[in-house]
């Protein structure tokens, strides 16, 4: 399968050039040229399949030429073998006609583990293949960063450098990082904030002569399209068990940068039986502004209880406007070309999104009371940002009689804070096989907002270890 830009100017790659690729070269997002599409008679034959088997199905299509069956089944076995349960995704029935898929029993505790496990998996595939050595960059202001040392942790092909803005990053989450020992795993604390660290990386993207002879980045954030394809693979393991394909079933998605929420959108284009997407976003609304009055305007960024989801320009969103504008680079890259003003969509084009797509937004305070009420009602422990998931779908559902399914994206004890202002007395335990983290030994390097710096930390550790 060959992969094209979202601003149609960049070369088409293969499955592999496009997953060890981050943007393409005209700015872009890489997208398949044709979506694979599964009759009805072919989700039907998939009911039952475990989580593996199901993901072999979904996913081969995508690779095709660039790996053999038995090397996906392989990568997919590996990527999935550490989540803490045997179900991977499970559903949990949360109201008459409401569940929760629980998204966060992977090493990390949230959702991207189902992405950065398999991404880590296809990078040391395709790089040992190739007999390249690669560098991993990123930054994170927390869940991205743990979920892709925890992909990498044991490729042998690569070396991994993560930005965290020093003493703004949760103590949970630090320490999922920092705790790591291995010794491919770099983390660095960055005497600035969550910005100065993206801009930090996108500099050294930009010119990498930093790096010793014949070592190049890779880009794990959300725009690799690998990341997507992975996720597109749990909206068909919990439909089909709540009846597709002779059963519609709809989702509700706290939203950040688009990812999760894009991967429903081409599940239901890959023709699983999704009649509404709803998109749930906290006071960081401009995707729920978008959707509900086509207004764009930029706002502050805003930190909430839900911060994997204070995000200001969601980037995947390009992908969804490459196909609302019919495929169409050149029209995106218009639409695109003037970041100065406000984006402004046709109403023809709003109008196809929103056959698909609902939003709604949920504050601080609203959040704490649903935490509430779910313990109240059920005992069932909900993190912020599920929470979120959980409100918009009972303000906006369409139907009461199709099941609606929460996607839960992240594990209540990775967000304590948040979960104890609504429940102060209730204990929120990590689970078991994280119960020492308080206990682990912390490594991270501590450095200035100084590009220099940084590069000369990287290369010293780069040189040191080859
Ligand atoms: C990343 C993240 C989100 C947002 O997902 P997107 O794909 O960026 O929309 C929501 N919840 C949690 C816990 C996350 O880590």
């Amino acid at each position: 399968m060959k992969f094209v830009s979202t601003r149609g100017e960049a070369p088409s790659l293969s499955f592999a050039d496009t997953v060890l690729t981050g943007l393409a070269s005209d700015g872009g997002l890489y997208v398949p040229e044709t979506l694979p599409k599964f009759t009805r008679e072919e989700i039907a034959s998939m009911a039952g399949l475990d989580y593996e088997q199901l993901a072999f199905r979904i996913i081969q299509p995508f690779v095709g030429g660039d790996l053999s069956d038995d090397e996906l089944r392989e990568i997919i076995g590996r990527s999935y073998k550490h989540f803490r349960h045997r179900a991977i995704a499970p559903l949990v029935q949360t109201d008459t006609n409401e569940w929760v898929l629980e998204l966060f029993h992977g090493p990390t505790l949230a959702f991207k583990d189902f992405a950065l496990q398999l991404l880590g998996q296809l990078f040391d595939h395709l790089l040992k293949k190739r007999g390249e050595r690669v560098v991993v960059m990123g930054a994170t202001s927390g869940d991205t960063g743990s979920a892709a040392i925890e992909g990498c942790r044991q490729c042998e092909n690569i070396d991994i450098f993560i930005l965290h803005p020093h003493n703004r990053v949760s103590e949970v989450q630090r320490r999922q990082m920092t705790t790591v020992q291995s010794g491919n795993v770099f983390n660095i604390a960055l005497e600035g904030n969550f910005d100065d660290c993206q801009n930090m990386v996108k500099a050294s993207f930009a010119d990498q002569s930093f790096l010793p002879d014949g070592r190049r980045l890779v880009a794990v954030n959300s725009i690799n399209w690998a990341r997507i394809m992975a996720q597109i693979v749990y909206y068909f393991y919990a439909a089909l068990r709540l009846g597709a394909p002779n059963q519609m079933v709809n989702f509700s998605v706290p939203t950040g940068n688009f990812g999760d929420i894009f991967a429903g959108y081409l599940a239901r284009q890959m023709g699983l039986p999704i009649d509404q997407l709803i998109i749930a976003t906290n006071a960081n609304d401009i995707l729920h502004r978008c959707i509900s009055s086509n207004d764009h305007t930029p706002k502050p960024l805003v930190h909430s209880l839900s911060p994997s989801m204070d995000i200001m320009v969601s980037s995947n969103f390009e992908r969804l406007l490459f196909d609302l504008y019919g495929r169409d680079g050149a029209a995106v890259a218009e639409l695109l070309a003037d970041r100065s003003v406000p984006m402004h969509l046709s109403e023809s084009v709003l109008a196809r999104a929103r056959e698909v797509f609902s939003s709604c937004r949920i504050d601080d305070s609203r959040t704490i009371e649903v935490i509430r009420e779910a313990f109240s009602s059920s005992e069932y422990l909900l993190d912020p940002h599920t929470a979120i998931g959980v409100e918009a779908a009972r303000q906006v559902r369409r139907s009461d009689e199709q099941p609606m399914v929460c996607l839960s994206t992240a594990h209540p004890a990775k967000f304590p804070d948040a979960v104890a202002q609504a429940l102060p007395k209730q204990e929120i335990p990590l689970p078991a096989h994280m119960q020492d983290l308080w206990q682990r030994e912390e490594r991270c390097k501590i450095l200035p907002n100084e590009l220099s710096q940084v590069h000369d930390y990287m290369a010293t550790m780069l040189s040191a270890g080859s």
